[in-house]
């Protein structure tokens, strides 16, 4: 089961506006006294907040619907929960949690559900805000029709709690459609590492493999290795300019008598121009754009297991701020997040398996690489030099294989075993004969390489800038290859 949250505008007119306005600012001061109070007192259950506070607010506001209070006594008690989480881990310093927003909550009979899902073509709700029921028109677009669509034809639902939102003074009702996933037979395996400017791929295409192994046909038989291109440093840096253009426009509007300058960065006029800057937007774009690539088709994908914060970790070895920053700018978990996501909605499957030594270990003979005056090529003891991209993806994929661990990563046992990551809710249950093919494969690409173990890092590294051009990326192949594939 997944969920998909559709906002739609509501079409407002001025009265209604108020209404929503008003009924606004009461959710609002409910929420905010209630976890005011919940806060202090250490309260986080749903029952005795609302046992403690649902009269008041009833007498105090006679003429907001029941729902409507209870929902936000609710949503108090969330926020709460969250904010006391958070402080027992020492993330907040706050005394309380700052509520400067809330979106509105409906449940089923607060918004004539019933009736709206029974319809063939919804365009309105029923509302019930203060006193009487409104009927608000919905400007509905092409992506609600398109879930609409699903729920007719009973491949999705729609779920009865409502959000109804404001943004820059438009309303949303936010409706969340729960879909049916389907279980569909992969046609790949694709495994990905992501870097600061590209995404690497290795993929290892199942339909023409199956036929493939018997005819030993090297070219379906080997993973293609390629990138696909980010760029998310080189958007950082760009937009590190760019902000500080902005900074130094503004300084002149912000400069106190005594010559300092109040922190621009807090300032609504820094906000208001960074966000006409689009980078979140940009961004994102490009992590949807990685996404999809990478679940076109039905897959099995193997990534590395992040842990919660993998650019602290990153960081930690990383010495120049630049670099620091850089690392702090890319996404990695939301490139993960929604290759999680997307995978879902399309049917593939998501494997993690640990980072430990996924760039250091040669994938064809199991020694341990050695650098090389460029950052981007090691060198295996065995005479052959391996781009660290491919070697950390092909790595990834032997790792679900069972023989390779063995080899490959556990070469001093006694000394580090990382044993998290291989156990527990990221240990891959795989199918088996999935694996066994993964293994065929992976085993065949070895012994062509063996063979020729030239080619996998295009010869000797050339490049004298070092780990300076980290961005130089292939495009993903045509299918049957081609010259920006490498095989084996
Ligand atoms: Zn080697």
């Amino acid at each position: 089961m997944l969920c998909r949250a559709v906002a739609v505008e509501l079409e407002v007119t001025k009265e209604l506006n108020k209404l929503l306005y008003s009924v606004e600012s009461m959710y609002l001061s409910i929420v905010r006294e209630v976890v005011a109070y919940a806060v202090e007192h250490n309260i986080t259950s749903t029952t005795q907040l609302h046992r403690l506070f649902y009269h008041k607010y009833r007498n105090e506001y006679p003429s907001l619907y029941v729902h409507i209070v209870i929902q936000a006594i609710r949503q108090a008690a969330q926020i709460t929960k969250s904010f006391i989480a958070l402080r027992r881990r020492g993330l907040v310093n706050k005394p309380y949690p700052e509520i400067k927003a809330v979106s509105i909550r409906f449940t089923e009979m607060a918004w004539g559900y019933e009736q709206f899902v029974k319809s063939i073509a919804p365009v309105r709700l029923s509302l019930s805000l203060l006193g009487e029921r409104r009927e608000v028109w919905l400007r509905p677009h092409k992506r609600f029709w398109r879930y609409w669509w699903l729920v007719l034809n009973r491949k999705a639902s729609l779920a009865g709690t409502l959000i109804v939102k404001r943004k820059l003074n438009k309303w949303y009702a936010i409706f969340t459609f729960k879909i049916e996933t389907e279980e569909r037979t992969p046609q790949a395996i694709v495994s990905f590492d992501i870097n600061e400017n590209t995404v690497a791929v290795s993929k290892i295409d199942l339909t023409s493999t199956v036929g493939m192994v018997t005819n030993w046909n090297r070219q379906y038989l080997t993973p293609q290795l390629y990138s696909i291109r980010t760029d998310f440093g080189r958007l950082a840096r760009r937009y590190k300019r760019v902000r500080n253009a902005i900074i130094e426009r503004l300084k002149p509007e912000f400069a106190l008598p005594n010559g300092n300058y109040v922190n621009i960065t807090n300032t609504r006029e820094y906000r208001k121009r960074v966000k006409r800057s689009r980078e979140r937007g940009r961004k994102l774009d490009r992590v949807r754009h990685v996404a999809n690539e990478l679940t076109k088709t039905p897959a099995i994908i193997i990534t590395e297991e992040l842990g919660e914060n993998p650019q602290e970790s990153m960081i930690e070895d990383a010495v120049k701020d630049e670099l620091r920053h850089r690392i702090k700018q890319t996404p990695f978990k939301a490139v993960e997040r929604a290759v999680e996501d997307k995978a879902l909605e399309r049917g593939s499957k998501i494997f993690r398996v640990s980072s430990h030594r996924n760039s250091r270990v040669c994938p064809i003979h199991f020694t341990r690489l050695e650098g090389t005056d460029d950052w981007h090529i090691l060198k295996c003891p065995r005479g052959h030099y391996v781009d660290r991209d491919h070697a950390s993806v092909m790595n990834m994929a032997w790792k679900l294989t069972p023989e390779a661990w063995t080899k490959a990563f556990w070469w001093n046992l006694r000394k580090k075993i990382d044993w998290r990551g291989h156990e527990g809710k990221s240990n891959p249950i795989v199918p088996w004969n999935i694996t066994h093919l993964l293994l065929l494969l992976m085993r065949n690409a070895k012994a062509s390489l063996e063979q020729s173990p030239a080619m996998p890092a295009r010869g000797k590294p050339m490049n004298p800038a070092g780990g300076a051009n980290e961005g130089r990326a292939r495009k993903p192949p045509k299918k049957g290859g081609g010259q920006e594939v490498v095989t084996y």
